[in-house]
């Protein structure tokens, strides 16, 4: 497997500053030219965002993906009782239908609002943007109000943004992909910096100030134009990475492992940065092809991590009353049990072509379950419309049905 961020330079001398800086956003950052062009095009593309009509100020969408059947979850309540516990709190959209494109091709619909299949190419970004390149270019959100953390995979970095001419890199999401932060290479290398402390919040606030007046890019008031993140974003970024390296994430182990990493990081992140949108994205779930029971296993798995995250939004004033969430696989799996006991995807049925979607917020419907049929690819364009944005390239619609 392809590691997805680059390793820092090994021939100029390494400061902490920089190593730290190149895992964090290497890997959306390491394709662009380190200047971007600004000028003539920025301030005509960035108009002032519309007047903000939903409560929603931040959005979490966890791709629930490497293929969960509902019958699994909405199907069996004891296996989830997280995700239901959401599903209270809003709404669940049992009749949501979802292409069969592939794992990488079905996942990436739900963030372009295209179910394009992505066939042989699959290694390849998508030809359309993202909902993260909506964002940052429609509703002209910076670098650091935009994330995306995915566990280890070279098709899966690709979901920070397409190769459409109007989007692209500059436009992507900061991706976090938990095989970059914690694979032995990059521990060893903050290792031989001995001890590693994390600053205090009054140090950190000084710095950040510091880095602020220093800096023409920030002191020039840019926004949205260029991936690159400014410096107090920069030293935010530094800042988690220490957080998480003295934490537990990085000793999570067994079956799902990356995945519980990959929930555990969006967590952190979201509390930390707060962003406008964090995606995560799982796939450990296809362990299925060759056991139903680890399949099980790591859905409850990541139910747990999926709690851990709601509780983290529910008990942080800021957040509660303005974050909404949305759950929801790719694709589901065959109806019956292959040879192995496991379960693959291809057979047609509505196992698999049927899905469900649980969605929360203070826009959305409490407690109902929506009988309205909809698209996986819908996703996209509701989250656009969330922040007043459009998503011109998109062939979804808003789900109507879930706002109250
Ligand atoms: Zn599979």
């Amino acid at each position: 497997m392809q590691p997805p961020h680059a390793a820092p330079s090994r021939t100029s001398p390494l400061t902490r500053r920089s190593v730290l800086r190149g895992a964090a956003v290497a890997g959306a950052a390491a394709a662009l030219p380190a200047v971007l062009p600004r000028g003539v095009a920025s301030s005509a593309a960035f108009a002032a965002p519309p007047a903000p009509t939903y409560r929603t100020k931040h959005v979490i969408v966890v791709a629930f993906a490497g293929g969960v059947r509902a019958r699994e979850c909405i199907g069996k309540p004891s296996n989830v009782p997280n995700l239901m516990r959401i599903a209270e709190k809003g709404a669940v959209l049992p009749n949501v239908k979802a292409a069969n494109l592939g794992h990488y091709g079905a996942a990436l619909a739900i963030f372009t609002g295209c179910p394009d299949a992505q066939g042989i190419r699959e290694n390849a970004r998508g030809e359309n943007p993202t909902i993260f390149e909506y964002l940052r270019k429609d509703a002209g959100l910076p670098a650091h109000e935009v994330w995306l953390s995915t566990t280890a995979g070279a098709q899966t970095v690709n979901f920070a943004y397409g190769t459409h001419a109007d989007y692209g890199a500059k436009y992507g999401a900061n991706l976090i992909s938990t095989d970059g932060l914690f694979n032995a290479e990059f521990r060893d290398l903050v290792g031989s910096f001995g001890q590693v402390s994390v600053p205090s919040d009054a140090e950190a606030a000084r710095v950040e100030k510091l880095a602020k007046s220093l800096d023409p890019k920030w002191t020039a008031g840019g926004k949205g134009d260029g991936l690159s993140n400014d410096p107090a974003a920069n030293l935010r970024i530094q800042r988690y990475i220490l957080e998480e390296l003295r934490g537990d994430t990085s000793d999570i182990t067994g079956p799902g492992a990356g995945d519980a990493k990959s929930i555990r990081v969006a967590r952190n992140l979201f509390r930390l940065f707060r962003p406008k949108l964090i995606a995560c994205v799982l796939q450990n779930a296809d362990v299925a092809h060759g056991s139903f029971n680890s399949y099980e296993e790591v859905i409850r798995r990541n139910d747990r991590e999926l709690g851990l995250l709601w509780d983290a939004v529910q008990s942080d004033a800021q957040l509660r009353d303005t974050t909404s969430i949305f759950v929801l696989p790719e694709f589901g799996r065959d109806a019956s049990l292959n040879q192995r006991n496991g379960l693959d995807h291809g057979d047609g049925s509505e196992d698999l072509g049927k899905i469900f979607c649980v969605a929360a917020g203070p826009d959305f419907k409490q407690g109902k379950t929506l009988s309205a049929g909809v698209d996986a690819f819908d996703v996209c364009p509701t989250i656009a419309q969330l922040f007043g944005a459009k998503a011109p390239v998109s062939r979804g619609k808003a789900v109507k049905a879930l706002f109250a």
